[in-house]
């Protein structure tokens, strides 16, 4: 007898669902789930083998519960690139940023609390929020994918939400949203409540502008996320943290595994973080073949949505389904996020992005 999941005693609000999952198909281009294209350069892959190594000879010991050391790293990297100086204290790290966000709701958020995002944005924001019983408000945004603040100031009035996400640079969509629009957004939110407004900066090392980390100066209830996974280079390491006032980084303690953070994970990510300078030189190449997306994308005739992230919108399609299987079958994987219209590229190497190029033009032949 075949027992599938329904088959089972399972919650509620879980039956029918399928799992988070972007294809991870073998093709030849993989530019579909936002990772940099750069393998981590040989000396770090050294340093990281030494440090494990170490990090061995301690295993049969619980991890630092803390990540004390790891966490003063962090802060010191948020301090030199981030416009505002933070201590071990307000920062705060876990295995991925997914994480981050799912200790984040089931602290503030869980059975019978609210938290709200303004879609198309990072969808694991609604599927931590069912995941953690904390019912999901989808809030709206402009055609053009911006936020309009009157419209989403009065979303916030009227569902008084527990948790407010607000992602700079969006995901998918690439675009930034402006300093001035979050401070309104946590106004209403401290107005409504008061709730937790959670930044989620997981590209904002590839952006034209500035870091939002200046605002947790004063604002006890500002949040902003981060990862090691997309400018750093090391999606496989699964690290996220935070930076926040003190008493967050205490709140989340209530609710985090103790150990959550391995001792290898904390050993890889202290010797990355060694290599902040060679790492984040890949960043400005990024941006560049980014740019460079953009420009030939609407050079072909495709439309484009502004991007501040490792990754563009473009579109627009009948069919982005469609269109994604045609791609696809040029040997290049990129994301169809349920945007109708709309697709998402990351940027690749130039070869990746020159190949990507080439499919989408021929595309576009067959098409018009
Ligand atoms: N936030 C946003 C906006 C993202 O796009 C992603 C990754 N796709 C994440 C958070 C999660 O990243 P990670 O768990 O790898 O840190």
């Amino acid at each position: 007898m075949s027992i599938a999941i329904d088959d089972l005693p399972v919650r509620e609000e879980l039956r029918g669902k399928s799992p988070y999952g972007a294809p991870q198909l073998d093709v030849p281009v993989r530019l579909n789930t936002n990772e940099n294209p750069y393998p981590l350069p040989e000396p770090l892959v050294e340093r990281i083998a030494e440090r494990v190594r170490e990090a061995a000879r301690g295993l049969n010991r619980y991890p630092d519960r803390d990540a004390v050391e790891l966490r003063t790293k962090l802060a010191e990297y948020l301090t030199r690139t981030g416009g505002h100086p933070v201590g071990v204290e307000n920062v705060w790290a876990a295995n991925g940023s997914n994480e981050v966000i799912q200790q984040l709701l089931q602290t503030f958020g869980g059975p019978g609390r609210t938290a709200i995002g303004f879609e198309p944005s990072y969808s694991m924001h609604s599927l931590i929020a069912r995941g953690t019983g904390t019912g999901w408000i989808s809030g709206p945004r402009r055609d053009d994918f911006g936020i309009d603040i009157e419209a989403a100031v009065r979303a916030i009035a009227e569902h008084r939400p527990d948790v407010v996400f607000v992602t700079t640079p969006n995901n998918p969509t690439g675009n930034t949203v402006p300093r001035e629009t979050v401070l309104a957004l946590y106004e209403a939110a401290q107005a409504a409540k008061p709730s937790m407004v959670v930044v989620d900066e997981a590209y904002v090392e590839f952006s034209h502008g500035d870091s939002l980390l200046p605002l947790i100066e004063g604002r006890p209830h500002l949040v902003i996320s981060r990862t090691m996974s997309k400018a750093f280079g090391a999606a496989g390491l699964r690290l996220g943290y935070l930076a926040a006032h003190p008493a967050v980084v205490d709140a989340v303690q209530l609710v985090r595994l103790p150990y959550h953070l391995s001792a290898v994970t904390q050993a890889t990510a202290l010797a990355a973080l060694e290599h902040t300078d060679t790492l984040l030189g890949y960043v400005e190449q990024l941006k560049a073949e980014r740019d460079r997306l953009v420009a030939e994308l609407r050079a072909i005739g495709y439309e484009v949505t502004e991007s501040d992230a490792n990754f563009v919108q473009f579109g627009r399609f009948p069919d982005a389904h469609e269109a994604w299987r045609k791609i696809l079958e040029r040997g290049v994987l990129v994301r169809d996020n349920g945007v109708p219209g709309w697709l998402r590229v990351t940027a690749g190497t130039p070869e990746e992005n020159d190949a990507f190029l080439d499919a989408v033009r021929e595309l576009k032949k067959e098409q018009s």
